[in-house]
């Protein structure tokens, strides 16, 4: 008799009103707060939050906005921002977070490329949505929120105003059903070359994204969590936290307005925070001021730092000095985000210490989900050796499958499956990967690569450095040849010829910057990641003082 298998397991839909729902019932108690400037804490409960993202959903709905629209936030962190996050794709609407720091042109192309249809607006920030309002003829609605930023008086009055909305709405007390793959949010690659490209997640793509993120060696997020969220909202879903957080029930802190390093230390400290990520420029400065000032950060039980690669000496610092083993994870918008984080395996407990930071400032190991592989330039699968260095491509079911309305980035995906994803990286034996660079930019000097990466971790394990950039300048002879751009410790006296010195022992002869800049302050991106870009404009002209 031939077997029976349809209809055995129930075809329940990944999405994120489960999520919600769960948490609305088991953990109503559990709080949220968000840093409002020159004033207290604002705190709430998570029944608050439910019933005014409910509040919310049924405002989306009299404001007109349908399955599919595409809602965009332009906002700092904060639970209005968390409850946007939910109430847009519960309702069947697409969350859209705009980047405060894009240019009015880029935002522009953004705004219109997505054809959103409202924008929720924190009051301090909308002179600069005021300053495109004309060009933007898909938003037919904006929303002001009072973000508590002192000055932002100037905001108009034609506009709804969100508390008065929220308040004045009946909740919504029975969701549409979804499909898992229906469109839940949308983000904007930061756009390095040609316009920034749109990522759209699926629920399902999150669902299991947050399922992986929370695993005991990913992020090991639960519920006695203290979560402190200051990656910005509108990068790659904040790394989909404020979606773990509420999917494990933590309690919550947003890092509101304007937010600087002083405030995170302070926040960390007085809300005894256990959890919290950022890019490595945000924990150098951090490392820097808690050393001087003696803040307390021992609550954290662990740091997520990546975005751009993680020096080894400041995992290190944060371990000796903080007793906090940074938790070192790569990933891209295109990856929801979350690709690789490291761990040590538990028969490296027992290394020495220079072989577990050689662990630690690799990016990791692949997510449950995700698969990797590096390949050569014909497309040729490389091996896991810790040696061939190939561009990494990914694949997984919360990896973008193409762009938003973007045929001509279909380059980015292989024939068999797999997302480019433009870095350049090696495998070691045991799984880790390690970013070699962006394809962009590696250094060719006299056909040998340099990984400009490697160089700048070393510069920055020199005690008078604060943070450097190597890259590529032309040579006639080499064709590129690394330079470094040093920003000395402040108060610190630093000499070039102490950098090269520095190195000389640690590097392979081609790989030794011709010269060392010392510079104020690496230009960073809007995300705050090094701009490399903006280094290699100011010095495309640089002369080499040996040929
Ligand atoms: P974004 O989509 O803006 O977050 O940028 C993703 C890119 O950031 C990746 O493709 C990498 O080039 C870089 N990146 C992210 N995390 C790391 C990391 N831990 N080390 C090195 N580069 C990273």
């Amino acid at each position: 008799m031939t077997a029976r298998f349809d209809n055995l397991m129930m075809s329940y839909p990944l999405t994120l009103t489960h999520f919600f729902e769960r948490s609305r019932r088991l953990f109503a108690k559990k709080t949220i707060a968000t840093r409002v400037p020159g004033r207290p804490l604002f705190r709430y409960t998570y029944a608050d939050f439910a019933e005014r993202t409910m509040r919310l959903a049924g405002a989306l709905a009299t404001l007109g906005i349908r399955r599919g629209d595409r809602v965009a936030t332009f906002a700092w962190n904060s639970h209005r921002h968390l409850e946007l996050y939910w109430a847009a794709p519960l309702s069947g609407a697409v969350l859209h977070t705009l980047n405060i720091r894009l240019s009015p042109s880029d935002l522009t192309y953004i705004i219109n490329h997505a054809g959103d249809s409202t924008i929720f607006v924190d009051a301090s920030l909308w002179p600069v949505i005021a300053g495109i309002r004309d060009a933007l003829p898909t938003v037919r609605r904006i929303v002001i929120m009072p973000d508590g930023v002192a000055g932002a008086t100037e905001t108009p009055t034609e506009h709804p105003e969100y508390e008065a909305l929220v308040a004045g709405a009946e909740p919504v007390r029975e969701w549409p059903a979804l499909a898992e793959t229906d469109a839940a949010g949308m983000c904007y690659t930061s756009g390095t070359t040609g316009h920034p490209k749109g990522v759209v997640y699926t629920h399902r793509a999150m669902f299991l994204h947050c399922l992986a993120e929370a695993t005991a060696d990913l992020f090991g997020l639960s519920e006695n969590d203290r979560i402190l969220h200051i990656v910005p909202m509108f990068h790659a879903n904040s790394w989909c936290l404020p979606y773990s957080a509420v999917m494990v029930g933590a309690d919550q802190i947003f890092a509101g307005a304007n937010i600087q390093p002083p405030d995170i230390c302070r926040l960390i400290q007085a809300e005894k925070v256990t959890f919290t990520g950022a890019v490595p420029t945000v924990w150098i400065a951090i490392k820097e001021l808690c050393e001087k000032e003696g803040y307390d950060i021992s609550s954290l039980r662990t740091i997520a730092i990546g975005g751009s690669a993680a020096p080894r000496s400041l995992q290190q610092a944060y371990a000796k000095n903080f007793g906090v083993q940074m938790s070192h994870a790569w990933g891209m918008t295109e990856m929801t985000p979350l690709g690789t984080v490291t761990r040590l395996k538990s028969y490296m407990e027992d290394w020495s210490e220079e072989k577990k930071y050689d662990v630690y400032s690799r990016v990791g190991y692949a997510s449950v989900g995700v698969d990797v592989r590096i390949v050569d330039d014909s497309g040729a699968e490389l091996p896991w050796d810790g040696e061939c260095m190939g561009e990494l491509q990914v694949r997984g079911p919360w990896v973008v499958a193409s762009y938003y309305d973007n045929p001509e980035s279909a380059d980015r995906f292989t024939a068999d499956g797999w997302f480019r994803t433009g870095d350049v990286a090696t495998i070691d034996a045991e799984g880790y990967v390690q970013i070699t660079d962006r394809t962009k930019d590696l250094i060719k000097s006299g056909g040998e690569w340099v990984s400009s990466v490697d160089v700048e971790n070393l510069i920055m394990s020199h005690p008078k450095v604060l943070e450097a950039a190597v890259i590529a300048v032309p040579h006639p002879k080499w064709v590129e040849r690394p330079l470094a751009c040093v920003v000395p410790k402040p108060g610190s006296a630093l000499e070039p010829s102490e950098i090269i010195e520095f190195l000389r022992p640690q590097l392979a002869r081609w790989a030794l910057p011709d010269a060392v800049e010392i510079i104020d302050a690496v230009p960073k991106t809007s995300v705050g990641k090094f701009d490399k870009k903006v280094l290699r404009e100011r010095y495309k002209s640089w002369t080499p003082r040996q040929a």
